[in-house]
């Protein structure tokens, strides 16, 4: 399938067609920055950016663009989302490199037992789990934070708002001993309230979900530990020896057109990131909820309003997934359903719930939502 002719207006779906909404690929802002136009553009001449180096090569971050750490800091700034203060940058092949890079620092600047347990309550983002993939002697995969029997030889991962369910999450673990680290991906006003910075050791955040470039893959961590931050670097250095300069230059500029429609309102034609976000994403949730009303065998979580800093007003929770349960008792598992419908969604049992558990991903394109909820309706 031409990814052009899906994006296209009234591009219709074929009804024999497998709708894939396994992945949270963010095609929906797409529109969004095809207003921008050549405001977010950004090119790079042949003779620019050649060295390896992007700063200071004693610098801790020594591939860090000064152009994009000043731009993280001041959207965090405009955004209020995270607290910056005596923070370390540092920058990663999305926030994914950025998870693997913390695991193995954490795991290896103490003195602790390896392999150290990998934890995140469950339901869980699936990619943690898939961490054993990569056979690290130093940490390993030991599932549900919530039923967790070990001392304090872990590591907890928090994700909030959680993928897949969208709640606002706090560590479960209590016991001080162990570690942190905090994927705050979707802590961003489009999807979730705002309420007030988030101020962790460890903060995880993405371009593919703050503004839907999940190819320029490109994320950021904040680090108040000093040593935490050199291993992290030292462990990229190892995987991939720095970090695309190119990809921080687009990635700055991207954040700086985002910035600037705040702090300068009429520096676009296009409008602000944030609010327009918010609204493509509610009224995909309306038209969900609608939906799954007229089928009436799954059930979707309910948030409660929440007064937002950003937007400063009470607002809704939208994620980019929709965490569906079935209230269907001829429905045993969820997938088997969707298959026979020809839709690809993930499994609850993907990400430490059960098969009456499924994921969809809602930041697809609009032909493939739009189709997606016709299917549904002509099936209720
Ligand atoms: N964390 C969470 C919670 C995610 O949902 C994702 C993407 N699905 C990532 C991390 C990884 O994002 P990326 O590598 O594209 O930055």
């Amino acid at each position: 399938m031409q990814e052009k002719a899906l994006n296209s207006p009234g591009f219709e779906i074929d009804p024999d067609l497998v709708i894939t909404l396994t992945h949270g690929d963010p095609i929906m802002f797409e529109p969004f920055w095809k207003e921008v136009g050549h405001n977010a553009t950004v090119t790079i001449s042949g003779w620019e950016k050649m060295s390896y180096y992007a700063c200071d090569p004693d610098d801790i971050c020594w591939f860090l663009e000064p152009d994009f750490a000043n731009e993280v800091l001041r959207l965090h700034r405009i955004v209020n989302n995270a607290a910056t203060n005596g923070c370390h940058i540092i920058p990663g092949a999305g926030s994914t490199q950025l998870i693997h890079a913390t695991l193995h620092a954490l795991a290896s600047i103490e003195a602790r037992r390896h392999p150290v347990n990998v934890v995140s309550a469950a339901p869980y983002y699936s990619m943690y789990s898939d961490i054993n993939s990569l056979k690290s002697a130093l940490y390993h995969w030991a599932g549900d934070a919530a039923t967790f029997k070990g001392d304090d030889n872990f590591i907890e991962i928090v994700c909030s708002p959680n993928n897949p369910d969208g709640m606002i999450r706090h560590a479960v673990l209590s016991n001080n001993a162990g570690r942190r680290v905090h994927d705050m991906a979707y802590y961003w006003p489009h999807y979730t309230p705002m309420r007030g910075p988030a101020d962790h050791d460890i903060m995880l955040f993405t371009m593919s979900k703050a503004t839907g470039h999940a190819g320029t893959r490109i994320g950021w961590a904040l680090v108040k530990d000093t040593d935490v931050a050199r291993e992290m670097v030292n462990y990229i250095t190892l995987n991939t020896n720095g970090v695309s300069r190119d990809s921080q230059v687009r990635a700055a500029r991207i954040l700086k057109v985002i910035s600037d429609g705040y702090e300068f309102p009429n520096s676009n034609s296009a409008g602000q990131f944030f609010h327009i976000g918010r609204h493509l994403l509610a009224d995909r949730w309306r038209r969900l909820r609608q939906a799954m009303e007229v089928l009436g065998k799954f059930s979707l979580p309910q948030f409660s309003t929440e007064f937002c800093e950003f937007f400063k007003e009470h607002a809704q929770t939208y994620p980019g997934f929709a965490w569906l349960r079935s209230e269907d008792e001829s429905i045993n598992d969820c997938g088997d359903f969707f298959k026979s419908i020809n839709v690809q969604i993930r499994n609850g049992r993907l990400f430490g719930a059960g098969p009456n558990y499924v994921r969809i991903s809602l930041m697809g394109s609009d032909a493939y939502f739009d189709g997606f909820i016709k299917r549904i309706t002509s099936v209720g």
